[in-house]
């Protein structure tokens, strides 16, 4: 084993929950194999402003059933610069850190990845994102809950789209996939999904029209994935007005209330053996790889393919989706 001492533990860029579970996971694992342990507020931008304090196991006690990430979090261009990373490394030298855990999403493995390569340092990445748009797992630390309450907002929505007979699109979060708003959709049986993966290849906003969404049934709900490609809820809700001036459209876009809450089961477990496995491969001598769970089974990811390769949309979800809102 390599002589790490010290781990250092970040949250950076969209907050998602799970992240605190996934903090305490790693602190209470790296301690009990004898490492000591710094957290490292603000992300990245923490290493270059040197906002970093000593972690105990009562440190993370009490947290796992909380939203967000007491460690913060923040966007850091200067981590972006060569100087800005030279900075962060003089920092890590200085707190006496000799690896990283980071908690994030895309671009958070991104930075991490450039980092150890630039500075042959050891980084071990958790996928931290609602979005779930990491290659190699999956799910990401704090979808399930993000799906969860997309779930109970729009089943909200569906009373009164009842009441009032009327057509709803609704938008929710995923960067560019679609993931939340395909299985948002099944879970409450919303007549369709508009996704980015699938946008390019049809109008399918076309298609819904063409085989009449209404039909016999007194309300509609369209959950849209916010993305350039898709338009957004909005866009999508103008279009159909015009064309159809007789239908009641509503637009609703759920946007922070997705990121926040107390973590679902699934999320705390997710969290919790990922942060464990985390310092099992800084143990393993591992570096520069996400941990990821594929079938149950945890997996140790490259950086370089959890960032490169996309993440397929199942397309079994989407004829399911399809079938059942005839
Ligand atoms: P997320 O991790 O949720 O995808 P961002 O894309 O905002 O969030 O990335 C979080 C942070 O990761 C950025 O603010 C920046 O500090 C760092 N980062 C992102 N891309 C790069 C990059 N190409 N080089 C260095 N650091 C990066």
């Amino acid at each position: 084993m390599s002589q790490i001492k010290c781990i250092g533990i970040l949250t950076s860029g969209g907050d998602a929950p799970g992240m605190n579970a996934a903090i305490r996971a790693v602190t209470r694992a790296a301690i009990y194999n004898g490492f000591e342990v710094k957290g490292i507020y603000r992300g990245y931008k923490g290493l270059i402003t040197d906002e970093i304090a000593p972690f105990k196991t009562q440190n993370v006690s009490n947290i796992i059933q909380q939203g967000g990430t007491i460690l913060k979090t923040a966007r850091c261009q200067e981590f972006k610069t060569p100087e800005g990373r030279k900075i962060a490394y003089d920092t890590l030298v200085k707190e006496g850190i000799d690896a990283l855990v980071v908690i994030g999403g895309d671009g958070t493995l991104t930075g991490a990845r450039i980092f150890a390569t630039e500075y042959n340092y050891p980084i071990v990445g958790l996928p931290g994102t609602i979005d779930n748009d990491l290659f190699g797992t999956d799910t990401t630390i704090g979808y399930d809950t993000a799906l969860n309450t997309i779930m109970e907002a729009v089943d909200k929505i569906r009373d009164t789209a009842t009441s009032h007979e009327r057509l709803f699109f609704i938008e929710v979060m995923g960067r560019d996939a679609g993931f939340l708003a395909l299985n948002g959709a099944i879970a409450t049986g919303a007549e369709a999904a508009i996704i980015p993966e699938i946008s390019t290849e049809v109008d399918q906003l076309e298609e819904l029209i063409k085989n009449g969404f209404r039909k016999s049934k007194n309300s509609s709900i369209v959950l849209v994935a916010e993305s350039p490609i898709t338009g957004g809820a909005m866009h999508l809700a103008e279009r159909v007005q015009k064309e159809y001036p007789q239908y009641d459209v509503r637009v609703t876009i759920l946007g922070h209330i997705q990121r926040g809450g107390s973590p679902t089961a699934h999320d705390r477990i997710l969290a919790s053996r990922m942060g464990a496995a985390a310092i099992d491969a800084l143990l393993e001598d591992q570096r520069n790889v996400m941990i990821g769970i594929r079938n149950n089974e945890i997996e140790y990811i490259p950086f370089n393919k959890a960032i490169k390769n996309d993440k397929p949309i199942d397309r079994e979800l989407l004829n399911t989706l399809r079938k059942l809102s005839i």
